[in-house]
Parts: structure tokens; C-alpha cells; sequence
């Protein structure tokens, strides 16, 4: 009989909406970076959005740091293939202004906002326009009071600030928000969404703040993360890395697929050789990952580099290659064995079929 994994329940929240992109309720969960170009800089802002929606972003976020940002953001947001997330802190007026601008949401923190007057004025703004406001606390900036009170950044404080902005939201009406509570230290971040998941209906927005650069920070939010997801918590993510923001949707997608969350383009099993390798599979699979990149089609790919283990990987791979003696692959297809063909023309072969087969799914 065929192992199956313990499925995954996922929490049941309320549904919003960033622009096309559903979050919560059931829907898909979604893979979302930030710009870090200097926003003024339309062109260069849309030209790494670009970058990002073709590694699988579905959600962008854009850091507006002035009225001048807010003005540019109405061209960034009108020509961008995926939906834009204005990220602001401190002045209200630049909410209200990229509100009208093209912004799908508007990421805030109520604490930082001020009086009721403006966060109203917000509030109104997002309904207006039918945008969505993600709540973002971070452990790093909780109010003086709630630290005092707890002692430092518990989650218990985490939790804490971000119900208390949801009721400054809902005694203006509105209802339409998600939280995130990230956190740098991977074990407060993690019983932070857990707590907050209890007390709240509203979607959860994942990430591990400043997690590091792209090993340390990969290793951080893929412990944090997928720990939250298999416990049913988190409706979309943000994997935070101090790197080109294009890995930071590498890794989220490769965290749902992981966990088969979601699918999407070509996942590859790779050995990580040993002396008895007959080809060359790290340069075959570096090689492999830039050639597909583009492929959205889900397929599995096996790149073994010798019979110990290929032909079991193959059997569980739409396509795959093993390496043989005297400089020879085995080739597999639906985990059937295909023929025998040259290392060297292995690659063409590999892509060849693998884009034949995707353009089918
Ligand atoms: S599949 Fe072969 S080459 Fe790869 S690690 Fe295993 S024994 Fe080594």
C-alpha cells in the first residue's frame, strides 16, 4: 500500500482580496517579496517587480517612504503584471494618496499611523477603494507600553498589539485586514502566529523578519514557516533574506512545494554525489534550474548520478537521468526507462521533453 503524508488542515479565516490575488478562506496560499529599489526609480522599480512576478510572486510590495514615492507609485502600480502592496509608516496622507494611485493594499501599522482621526481617514481610503490593509507588528517596534507591561517582545505582547490594531480597525468599520507577527528570533516569531491564530478569523501573512542573508535566512524561514504551515497556520508568506528579493520567491515556492501546498514549475531531485558519479550532476541540475526557470507547468525531474539510486528516484519523476559507465546516461520517462543517450546530450534532451510535457499541464 502507497504511503500518503498526514494531510494538512488548514485553518479557516475570513478571504481578502489583493487585487485578482486571493488570500485566506481557502484560497492558494501565496508567495509575496518587496522591491528593494529606490521607488522614484519607476522604471527600475518595475523592471525587478518583472523579475519577480516571472519567479512566481503573485504579491508585491513597494516601499513608500514619501509623497513623491505615493505619486510614482500610480505608474509602477498600473503597469505591474501582479498586484502592488504599499508599505507605509507614519504619514497617513501617503496611504490616502496611493489608495487612489493603484495600490492593491496598504501595509500598516496602526501604532505608528496616530490619532483615531487618521487612521479613520485610512480606514475610509482602503474602503473606498476596495483595498485590503495588512496589520504588520514587528517584534522590534511593539509599543513602549506593551513592553513594559510584558517585560520584553513576548509573543503574548505580539499578539497583543496586533488585536489591539485590529479593534482601532474595527471601530472604524473596518473589517477588511490580515496581520503578520514577525519576529527575527525564529521560536517567539512562531508561538507569536500560533497565539494570534487562535484569537483571530483574519488571514495570516508569514515571514521571519530579517532572517539573515540567503543560507542562514533560508534555513531561519523555512524552519519557521513551514513548522506554522503544517499546523495549518498562514494564508500567504513573505521568506525575508538579505539577498537579490528574486530568492526570496525561490524559497517560498520551493517551502509549498515541499510541503505539497502548491505546485508550480519544475521541482528537481537531484543526489548529492558521491565518487561513484557518472555525470556531472551539480553542473547538470545549476544548469537545468536556469534553462526551466520559465517553465510554469508542474513536473519532477530526477538527476541521479549513478544506478545506486536513480532508477528508485526515476520511478517517482515524470523524466530522469542516471549516470552509467563510459560516459552514458540513462534516460527515464514516466518512470519507465527510455533509452540510453550521451551525458552530453542528456541536458537538451531533458529540457526538450520537460517543456513538451509541461506545455501539456
Ligand atoms: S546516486 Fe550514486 S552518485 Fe549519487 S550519491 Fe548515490 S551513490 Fe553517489
Amino acid at each position: 500500500m502507497e504511503w500518503k503524508a498526514e494531510p494538512i488542515t488548514r485553518r479557516v479565516t475570513r478571504q481578502i482580496k489583493v487585487g485578482p490575488v486571493l488570500v485566506g478562506g481557502g484560497a492558494p496560499i501565496s508567495v509575496q517579496s518587496m522591491t528593494d529599489t529606490d521607488t522614484l526609480d519607476v522604471e527600475g522599480t518595475l523592471a525587478q517587480v518583472g523579475r519577480l512576478a516571472s519567479a512566481g510572486a503573485d504579491i508585491v510590495r513597494v516601499s513608500v517612504p514619501s509623497m513623491d514615492a505615493a505619486l510614482a507609485m500610480e505608474e509602477i502600480c498600473s503597469r505591474a503584471p501582479v498586484p502592488i502592496v504599499a508599505d507605509i509608516h507614519f504619514d497617513y496622507r501617503i496611504a490616502l494618496e496611493v489608495a487612489k494611485r493603484g495600490a492593491a493594499a496598504l501595509r500598516i501599522n496602526p501604532g505608528n499611523i496616530g490619532s483615531s482621526e487618521k487612521i479613520e481617514a485610512v480606514c475610509r481610503a482602503a474602503e473606498d477603494h476596495g483595498l485590503p490593509i495588512r496589520v504588520g507588528v514587528n517584534a522590534g517596534s511593539l509599543d513602549k507600553d506593551l513592553v513594559a507591561r510584558y517585560g520584553s517582545p513576548t509573543p503574548q505582547a505580539m499578539a497583543e498589539a496586533a488585536l489591539r490594531a485590529a479593534e482601532v480597525l474595527e471601530r472604524h468599520h473596518f473589517f477588511d485586514y490580515a496581520f503578520s507577527v514577525k519576529a527575527s528570533e525564529l521560536n517567539l516569531c512562531v508561538a507569536a502566529y500560533r497565539l494570534l491564530s487562535r484569537e483571530t478569523p483574519a488571514p495570516l501573512h508569514l515571514g521571519i523578519t530579517e532572517a539573515g542573508g540567503l543560507t542562514g535566512g533560508t534555513v531561519l524561514s523555512s524552519i519557521g514557516i513551514s513548522w506554522l504551515l503544517r499546523e495549518g497556520i498562514g494564508d500567504t508568506l513573505r521568506v525575508s533574506l538579505a539577498a537579490d528579493p528574486v530568492e526570496e520567491v525561490r524559497v517560498g515556492w520551493a517551502i509549498l512545494k515541499s510541503m505539497h501546498l502548491r505546485a508550480r514549475g519544475v521541482e528537481i531531485t537531484a543526489c548529492p554525489t558521491c565518487s561513484r558519479h557518472g555525470i556531472d550532476v551539480v553542473g547538470m541540475v545549476g544548469e537545468l534550474e536556469r534553462r526551466l526557470a520559465d517553465v510554469r507547468g508542474t513536473l519532477r525531474l530526477a538527476v541521479m548520478g549513478c544506478v545506486v539510486n536513480g532508477p528508485g528516484e526515476a520511478q517517482g519523476a515524470d523524466l530522469a537521468i542516471c549516470g552509467a559507465k563510459g560516459g552514458q546516461c540513462l534516460a527515464y520517462e514516466g518512470g519507465k526507462m527510455w533509452g540510453k543517450l550521451p551525458a552530453a546530450a542528456a541536458l537538451d534532451w531533458l529540457e526538450r521533453r520537460a517543456r513538451e510535457l509541461a506545455d501539456g499541464r
